[in-house]
């Protein structure tokens, strides 16, 4: 008996060792002798025979599991993944063991402490003041069961409190092994009626039995969520469990809220914000079927899950579903991978579907239901296109758009300021010789923050005092130029300064509870004004916002990534989305430099489906994606040339192998948009088929010369498969 381990090193097989006393399945960890390192591995297959000579096999040092930590279902799916994202066989596999148990011998699940309300407890026994205490209190009460602490800390209860109402005996804890829990699941509330389109969507979602993708193609509030919850429904009382995948900023304690309130289910949440014991737990209560509602971000769809009936993918379109380096796999095409394999639906939902997934659905591969309505009361926003041009521009904002806010916050609305940059200004430019502050390690200029003051670069992190004067003049005349949210916040609070100004982006936001706080702030109805980045933009409901204003719609309109305007389409709809979603109407003003682009006018004025259909019929012709597969090599080396002279002999290597005859188009290699970042130059090679078979033919030709090309360890190289951004 021979066990092949996967291993975490960038070497794409597996590695023999001989078992211990001829135990070892499948899926099981292992401690293994690496050269001079010890690892931990996982089982990926056993065999009979090896093509290493049997006395030159080593022996594992430790079986680690007796039972296996990863079924034969997911390791099927880690394989399809390194070998279709082109990535280390080994690396891959041990995506599916969580991080504690690739570092950790025994990461034994320590039963979860639950608790609950001491059976006399007394509400009065707490002071008037202790307001958090009382909430605290009484969101027991009402959960009515035993709550875990991440359910209590996702409620937005701080642990202190949690604390001291454990000191004052009025709240004990218990522990509980997640196979002893009790599962009852039911609804906890009744649902919403359906509008018609909604029902319709849902009978076409709920009509299907086994494997299906349905694509939920519905406009910002027209209660896409209502619809998840009763297409997750069946499956839930069925016994079965759901994995919803969203993107890292759309896992809100408010989207939780809503499918938590719902279902008298057991939940749990993985995202990177947690501790690996904590991610650990929540896995462990997935995998043994505990955890009926898994919700996570992207690399919970490799949670096992022993009784999964449905995968969820909210927010279908967005690019940080997509892992941007090492293994670069995309969860929701993994996600119709795994539901393939166990036969069950996977269920797709955007108001900005991805150009692929509409080339989908109009080749029938998905079904795919249209909600055109908004829900409920609430009416489209009206939109308004403000030309920037020839204007006097107070930092950034027009006239027109000033005049509007001000209306707005008289009458008693919010109003929604979105800026898609976070500091006070993207660069710090010198009056004497107009040349901007960079930073030393990146082809960019250094971003102004005044809160704390400082320089900071956003691509590699760098942060610098801001300097005195020019180093290259020594003018002291240095000068902020363009606006991000800091500048816009500091402005807004000028001309408006009777009513508060509240900025949401990555610095303002760093802990969950700042976020709740905001969010709790708003609903309190004041009129205000918010400004943000694209945090904004994800899934919020802000019924008081009536005015959306959007600084800079231009980003997209010019830039050489053909997938630019496509993101830009989705961004501005996503935020304009946020205008107007209750009884209220909502405006939309769009500030641009290019008021007659016809894109502009597209969207506006027929929507993101009409967009869409025009932007596929270009990439039809000009035989882009998804009219064809791509695939981008990227390097990056210390010195200028390295990485491009790398690319280019790659490049001719491929035309040997017969590029031209597999219909494989190449372009590049070209420096990188931001040649040199952190320190190291930049450069990327674009491989286009029109059949993913030659594609990954020729990628896997390209593989094996690297791995013996004794040029390659000065370069530092990547493959992207299916890539969302090209540059
Ligand atoms: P989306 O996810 O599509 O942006 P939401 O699910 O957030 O939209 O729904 C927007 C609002 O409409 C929510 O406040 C929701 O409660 C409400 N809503 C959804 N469906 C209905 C319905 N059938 N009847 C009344 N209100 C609804
Ligand atoms: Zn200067
Ligand atoms: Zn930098």
């Amino acid at each position: 008996m021979i066990l092949r381990v996967a291993l975490p090193l960038p070497l794409d097989k597996l590695f023999d060792y001989l078992p211990l006393d001829n135990t070892g399945e499948v899926g099981a960890r292992v401690e293994v002798r690496f050269g001079k390192r010890t690892l931990i591995g996982l089982i990926a297959e056993v065999v009979e025979t090896s093509q290493v000579p049997t006395n030159k096999l080593k022996p594992i040092l430790q079986l680690l599991d007796a039972t296996p930590m990863v079924d034969q279902e997911l390791l099927s799916v880690g394989r399809w993944a390194a070998h279709y994202y082109q990535y280390p066989l080994g690396d891959a596999l041990l995506h599916l063991v969580p991080i504690l148990a690739r570092k950790e011998i025994r990461p034994e699940p320590t039963p979860t402490p639950m608790f609950r309300l001491h059976q006399n407890a007394d509400i009065e026994t707490l002071s008037k003041r202790s307001v958090k205490q009382r909430a605290l209190f009484l969101h027991m009460q009402q959960a009515r069961k035993a709550l875990d602490s991440s359910s209590i800390r996702e409620a937005g209860f701080e642990r202190r409190v949690l604390n001291s109402l454990i000191d004052a005996e009025l709240i004990e804890s218990f522990t509980q092994s997640p196979d002893e829990e009790p599962i009852r699941v039911g609804l906890s509330k009744p649902h919403l009626e359906l509008n018609s389109e909604q029902q319709i969507a849902l009978s076409n979602i709920s009509s299907t039995s086994g494997y299906t993708c349905h694509l939920l193609a519905g406009v910002t509030g027209s209660g896409k969520t209502e619809v998840y919850l009763q297409a997750i429904e069946p499956h839930l009382l069925a016994g079965k469990q759901v994995l919803i995948i969203v993107p890292e900023i759309g896992l809100t304690p408010q989207l939780v809220e809503r499918f938590s309130s719902r279902f008298d289910a057991p939940l749990v949440t993985l995202h990177s914000g947690m501790s690996d014991r904590a991610r650990y737990e929540a896995w462990e209560r997935a995998r043994s079927g505990a955890a009926r509602l898994i919700i996570g971000t992207r690399s919970s769809i490799f949670v096992p899950a022993k009784r999964l009936g449905m995968i969820l993918i909210d927010e279908e379109h967005d690019t940080s579903l997509k892992q941007q380096e090492g293994f670069r796999y995309h969860a929701r095409d993994l996600a119709l991978v795994r539901a393939q394999q166990l036969d069950i639906p996977v269920l797709l939902g955007s108001a900005t579907p991805a150009l692929e997934t509409l080339h989908n659905a109009h080749q029938q591969r998905y079904q795919l239901s249209l909600l055109e309505q908004r829900a409920g009361e609430a009416k489209p926003p009206s939109f308004e296109l403000l030309d920037m041009r020839h204007q006097p521009l107070e930092t950034g904002v027009t006239a027109e758009a000033l005049r509007q806010i001000s209306a707005h916050l008289a009458s008693n609305n919010q109003v929604l300021v979105f800026i898609n940059r976070r500091g006070f200004s993207p660069s710090l430019v010198c009056q004497g010789c107009a040349e901007a502050v960079h930073c030393t390690r990146c082809d960019a200029a250094m971003t102004l923050h005044r809160r704390p003051p400082r320089l900071h670069c956003h691509h590699c992190d760098r942060q610098t005092p801001i300097p005195r004067s020019c180093s290259h003049c020594d003018s002291t005349e240095l000068r902020p130029v363009g606006s991000g949210t800091e500048r816009i916040e500091e402005r807004m609070a000028e001309l408006f300064s009777n009513y508060p100004v509240r900025r949401v982006d990555r610095d303002t936001t760093q802990s969950r509870q700042a976020f709740e706080t905001l969010m709790s702030d708003l609903h309190s109805g004041e009129p205000q004004i918010l400004v943000g980045t694209q945090m904004l933009a994800k899934g919020h409901h802000f019924p008081d916002v009536t005015l959306v204003v959007i600084l800079n719609a231009d980003a997209g309109l010019l830039s050489a990534d053909f997938r630019a305007m496509e993101r830009t389409a989705q961004l501005l709809l996503q935020v304009a989305g946020r205008a107007g979603r209750a009884s209220k109407p909502g405006k939309v003003l769009i500030q641009t430099q290019h008021p007659e682009h016809p894109i502009l006018a597209t969207l506006l004025q027929h929507g993101y489906l009409a967009y869409a259909q025009q932007e596929l019929k270009s990439r039809a012709t000009l035989g882009l994606p998804p009219f064809s597969y791509q695939a981008i090599v990227r390097a990056e080396a210390q010195r200028q040339g390295w990485a491009e002279a790398y690319l280019m002999r790659l490049r001719q290597l491929l035309e040997q192998a017969g590029a031209q005859e597999l219909k494989l188009m190449l372009a590049g290699p070209f420096p990188a948009n931001m040649e040199k970042r952190a320190g190291m130059f930049r450069a990327y090679l674009i491989l286009t088929a029109p059949k993913r078979a030659a594609l990954q033919h020729l990628l896997r030709q390209a593989r094996s010369w690297i791995e013996v090309d004794p040029e390659a360890p000065r370069v530092r190289l990547s493959i992207d498969v299916d890539p969302v951004e090209s540059t």
